[in-house]
């Protein structure tokens, strides 16, 4: 098999969870990167970050990290 694997994209979720991201942004995977938790990892670099919510873990692009209203780090 030599077929390409498709990079997976993971999807902003929003400050807040709810809302869609105004940037509609998500990770760029790199080539190497199939899974989304690779995707994740990569996209810690680029300052994602998931926050835990209940039942599921949210994906914050950096723009919805630093606008969420609770931000248990300060
Ligand atoms: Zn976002």
């Amino acid at each position: 098999m030599t077929a390409q694997p498709i990079g997976v994209e993971v999807s902003c979720n929003g400050p807040s969870g709810g809302d869609d991201c105004p940037d509609s942004a998500a990770v760029s995977a790199r080539f190497t990167s199939r899974t989304a938790r690779q995707v994740r990892a990569d996209g810690r670099e680029d300052g994602w970050t998931t926050r835990r919510a209940p039942g599921r873990l949210l994906d914050l692009c950096p723009n919805c990290r630093t606008r969420a209203p609770e931000e248990p780090t300060r």
